[in-house]
């Protein structure tokens, strides 16, 4: 069995939950057991281990100078989530220690391995704590508030000593191998994505206000029926993101009041999800949802309130590791493609700081966070290959 293999099936064991699926959840004794495996295995190639103040663990290959390649991902999962997500990247950086060591390759830099801690937020709706504390961009006011201090003190850390995490300073460039979470690889045949940027999100909460009203007496004209104008909205903003290569567009929450069958609504509710990876697409969408709700609203007599949630802006990924990974990929005999990511990833925090790149493999159905989630052994060793290609490429030029 490859040891890749033979990783993926023994990390899935821990955490595995009654439903199928795993669940590791920051600071829970699942995601610890699996940490403590991870550093068994990381210390078993000669490397120096640490779990961090943010609970990332670290393995450190010390050799030659300068700053570190660092390569990783993240061992927690969603709620019921998949075997692949997060996990296969982490286990390929330890596969890619090990084909170097077996190929005697001596690196001119450190390479470090890196499993982030609580990159899903599915305990505290935090997200990316770890790779963000690692970076130096804790936010100890929102994170307090959320039981991350109650958590770490049982799990014996410190949430004070969240700041001391921060080491990216030492790491020259970023990798990250992932599953793709959509269906793009699988349908258009190709081996592996060569991710171009992280998508930008941004977030609404959105109350149409009409008028409750009697649903047989109330004239169809003289109705403000707020929840009609919600059904405007969700189909509005669908075409316009259908109408476009670069943008989308999702209502995931919807409610009318007072929730009646025979009431005309007198306010809906809704939540909206726009994203695009472009950054001028991007800097459009604030004005183009704004534009397009209180149009709607003008049209159906209904009153408007719009607040803004969530505000995450596209991340370009580094340029010439896009092209490292690519040549590494067509090198092994691989097709790639130029895509972007529409999930966040650690990646994205670190890119802020360092060169930083990733590479997708494909995704079975396009499923994640779910336990169908699947990704075929070869295609998972072929990413790996190319990662250690990459790095290899990255550690022996001086
Ligand atoms: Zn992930």
């Amino acid at each position: 069995m490859s040891s890749l293999r033979a990783d993926l099936e023994a990390a899935a064991r821990i955490g595995a939950d009654e439903r199928g699926g795993v669940s590791r959840f920051a600071w829970t004794s699942e995601l610890a057991q699996a940490n403590a495996w991870l550093m068994e295995r990381l210390a078993e190639l000669g490397l120096a281990t640490e779990l961090d103040p943010a609970g990332n663990v670290l393995g450190r290959w010390e050799s030659g100078e300068g700053k570190a390649v660092l390569l990783g991902s993240h061992l927690d999962t969603v709620p019921n989530g998949g075997r692949f997500d997060g996990a296969l990247g982490v286990l390929a950086a330890l596969d890619v220690v090990r084909r170097l060591q077996a190929d005697g390759v001596e690196p001119h830099r450190p390479v470090w391995v890196v499993s982030f801690n609580d990159e899903e937020g599915a305990r505290f709706q935090t997200g990316m704590l770890g790779s963000r504390a690692f970076c130096g961009e804790c936010d100890l006011d929102d994170w307090g508030g959320r039981g991350v201090p109650e958590a770490m003190a049982e799990a014996g850390q410190d949430f004070v000593r969240l700041t001391e995490a921060r080491g990216v300073d030492e790491v020259g460039a970023y990798l990250e191998l992932h599953i793709e979470q959509g269906p793009v690889l699988e349908r258009s045949g190709v081996d592996l994505g060569v991710v171009t940027a992280i998508t930008g999100i941004l977030g609404f909460r959105v109350r149409f206000l009409g008028e409750a009203n009697h649903a047989g007496t109330t004239p169809m004209e003289h109705r403000r029926d707020a929840l009609a104008g919600a059904a405007r909205a969700v189909l509005a903003l669908r075409d316009a993101a259908r109408e476009r290569d670069d943008m989308t567009a999702n209502v995931g929450v919807i409610s009318a009041e007072p929730g009646g069958f025979n009431v005309v609504p007198g306010a809906a509710e809704l939540t909206i999800d726009v994203r695009s990876p472009s950054p001028e697409r991007y800097a459009g969408l604030e004005p183009f949802v704004r534009e397009t709700l209180t149009a709607i609203a003008a049209e159906e007599g209904l009153g408007l309130e719009l607040a803004e949630t969530h505000r995450k802006p596209p991340v370009a990924l580094d340029p010439d590791l896009q092209d490292a990974l690519e040549k590494a990929a067509r090198d092994e005999g691989a097709t790639t493609l130029r895509m972007p990511s529409g999930a966040g990833h650690d990646a994205m925090v670190l890119a802020h700081h360092v060169p930083a790149a990733m590479l997708f493999v494909p995704s079975r159905g396009g499923l994640s966070h779910t336990p169908d989630e699947f990704t075929p052994l070869g295609q998972c060793e072929l990413g790996a290959r190319t990662l250690a290609r990459a790095v290899r490429a990255l550690v022996e030029s001086p």
